[in-house]
């Protein structure tokens, strides 16, 4: 027993001094900066922590704030708007320095972006839990949210930034890639050939639009506001053209249009002014979205201000700053309307901006539906969602690897297919090479089990798994994920509570939940995890009961709230639950 005790105290000795180490050997090789606050990505397959489960969450941390395309870096904003991945460099820091040292018996707990303490728990409990911008119903408002941020005591961490399972584009550029070719099956014969997409915002999320467009064939007209953003779209990959000149712009789609050629074409102005102006020109869109940042009108930038001028303006009045993002996103509103009146399909993208209008005064806001509504629902009814995947070592082979797999394994899901063959065609990896693939119940636990036996054979370096928050049943948001639920349970905040407390039953490398994600202070909960695949036969028990219950209580949920695919999908699976008929 004795013998024991000192072989342990040894081992965390050694941990101890060998993290003390790697610290230092962490900003030697340059992962680090600590005086200009410059992350990169760790590769290789040298251990930093005690084993690869920690060391995964420490890359993955990393790994959000090198990829990251916030207008904020250094205040460790990832992506929207203001979605924060530590609270301060501070915490950065001391998450890090844990990190290095925890114990594979003991987990971290991180409160808003904030390490508060660390527990002896068990080798199958989470390594990490975390819980972001968390407020209590009624003070759950932006001016709140910032009182308390300004004082210190909580940060914003959107979806995937403050849960630290942001991949870059590519993580929505499915999604987004399935919302398009879902509008291209329902009104325009399968495919967006010499369609007009007009839309706006090309942050971390929106710049996955002009490729998603152009993957279903069609002409994307992109409006951004800021030309460092349009720039870094052209640079990745992301957009085929740009220009400064409205009427140049018009020219080029309505070429695009007659040769029938898919091409994505950015437009510097700001949308609140253009698209009125593109109404007024008659220009009309066959298909109309929005992804500027409107669920924190602090981020949206006001009709007719430059970039600087909208910082400076923030920074002085934010209250002012607010009132004019809130008249300007009623202009961008009406014209999307008027549009859709004049016959485009108009849908929202996630981002609040109806409401926002609507809360100004115009009544027809909401006569255009949101995305999951009108569009993507049938596959979270299937306990499909944004499943995705990173080479801890920094492989991209790896991911090719399990691209094989996924042609191999899911075959049978033509959509997917095409996905992963345009995937692989276009994709440029941000960060650590990773791949994203929404992946349905069933499938999830089984493509894990491949995967860890893959790591246990050495044919793959160890593997992070994750998903968005956006998924089958990880989420309340009454006017994206659960708007318009059959039985009107859109409100309800307790499955995405469940689906955190039954992944970590399950034993996920770490659990997030989130407040305010996605649509802004007060209109979501949802929750997110983690989970290293490192080859072990303890981490296979753990990644099937995870990747089993994660999409179950998706497809429960929806079974409860009288979907049809879930019912069937329960019955023929037979998942137990009781009071579903
Ligand atoms: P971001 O902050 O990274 O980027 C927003 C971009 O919009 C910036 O480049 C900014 O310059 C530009 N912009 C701001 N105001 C503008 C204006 N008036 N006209 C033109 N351009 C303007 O945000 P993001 O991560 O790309 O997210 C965009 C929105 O989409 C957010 O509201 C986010 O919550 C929402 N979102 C949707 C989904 C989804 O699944 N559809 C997923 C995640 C986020």
């Amino acid at each position: 027993m004795r013998a024991e005790k000192k072989s342990k105290s040894r081992a965390k000795a050694k941990v101890m001094k060998k993290s003390k180490q790697s610290i230092d050997k962490l900003i030697k090789e340059g992962n680090y900066n600590s005086k200009t606050k410059e992350v990169r990505v760790i590769t290789g397959k040298k251990l930093h922590c005690a084993d690869w489960q920690i060391e995964g969450i420490l890359r993955m941390l990393f790994n959000v704030l090198d990829v990251n395309v916030g207008r904020d870096p250094e205040n460790l904003v990832v992506y929207g708007g203001f979605g924060k991945a530590a609270r301060s460099w501070e915490c950065f820091e001391t998450i890090v320095n844990t990190l290095l040292t925890l114990q594979e018996d003991e987990t971290l707990v991180i409160q808003s972006g904030k390490p508060v303490a660390v527990f002896k728990t068990h080798k199958l409990a989470p390594r990490m839990v975390m819980c972001n911008s968390m407020l209590v119903g009624k003070w759950a408002n932006w001016e709140h949210f910032w009182e308390l941020e300004k004082k210190g005591l909580i940060m914003y961490g959107q979806y995937t930034a403050g849960s630290w399972n942001y991949i870059g584009t590519q993580g929505i550029l499915q999604g987004t890639f399935e919302t398009f070719a879902s509008v291209a099956d329902e009104h325009f014969g399968g495919t967006l050939k010499g369609r007009f997409a007009l839309t706006a915002g090309l942050g971390a999320m929106g710049s996955a639009q002009p490729l998603a467009i152009k993957m279903n064939d069609g002409i994307g007209l992109l409006v951004e506001v800021d030309e460092k953003m349009i720039k870094r779209s052209i640079e990745g990959g992301l957009l085929d053209a740009w220009t400064a000149n409205f009427d140049k712009a018009v020219k080029m789609v309505r070429e695009a249009k007659r040769k029938k050629k898919a091409i994505s074409i950015g437009l510097l102005g700001n949308a609140a002014d253009i698209l009125p102006k593109l109404l007024r020109k008659n220009m009309i869109p066959d298909v109309v979205t929005d992804q500027t940042p409107a669920h924190d009108p602090s981020s949206y930038i006001p009709s007719r201000l430059s970039v600087k001028e909208a910082e400076k303006l923030r920074a002085e009045d934010p209250k002012k700053y607010v009132k004019m993002a809130m008249k300007s996103m009623r202009k961008h509103v009406e014209a999307i309307v008027s549009f859709a009146e004049k016959g485009a399909v108009a849908f929202e993208y996630g981002n609040n901006i109806r409401k926002n209008a609507y809360d100004t005064g115009f009544k027809k806001a909401f006569t255009y539906p949101g995305f999951i509504q009108a569009y993507l629902r049938p596959m979270l009814e299937a306990g499909r969602g944004p499943f995705r995947w990173t080479s801890l070592q920094g492989n991209p082979e790896d991911i090719d690897k399990l691209d094989d797999v996924i042609i191999k394994e899911f075959g049978y899901n033509k959509r997917l297919m095409r996905w992963i063959e345009k995937a692989r065609k276009y994709v440029r990896f941000q960060g650590l090479p990773a791949r994203v693939c929404w992946l349905g119940y069933g499938e999830r636990a089984r493509f894990g089990r491949i995967v860890n036996d893959m790591v246990a054979d050495g044919e793959i370096g160890p593997i992070w798994v994750g998903r968005d928050h956006l998924d089958t049943g990880s989420v309340a948001s009454p006017y994206r994920e659960t708007e318009g639920m059959k039985d009107g349970s859109d409100a309800v905040a307790d499955w995405p509570i469940l689906n955190a407390l039954l992944n970590t039953c399950a034993g996920a490398t770490w659990i997030a939940v989130h407040q305010g994600g996605g649509m802004g202070m007060g209109y979501s909960t949802s929750a997110g995890f983690g989970m290293v695949l490192d080859g072990t036969k303890e981490t296979e028990e753990k990644a099937l009961r995870l990747f089993t219950f994660d999409p179950g209580i998706g497809v429960v949920r929806h079974a409860d709230a009288g979907y049809e695919i879930s019912r069937r999908i329960i019955k023929e699976k037979g998942i137990k639950a009781p009071m579903t008929r």
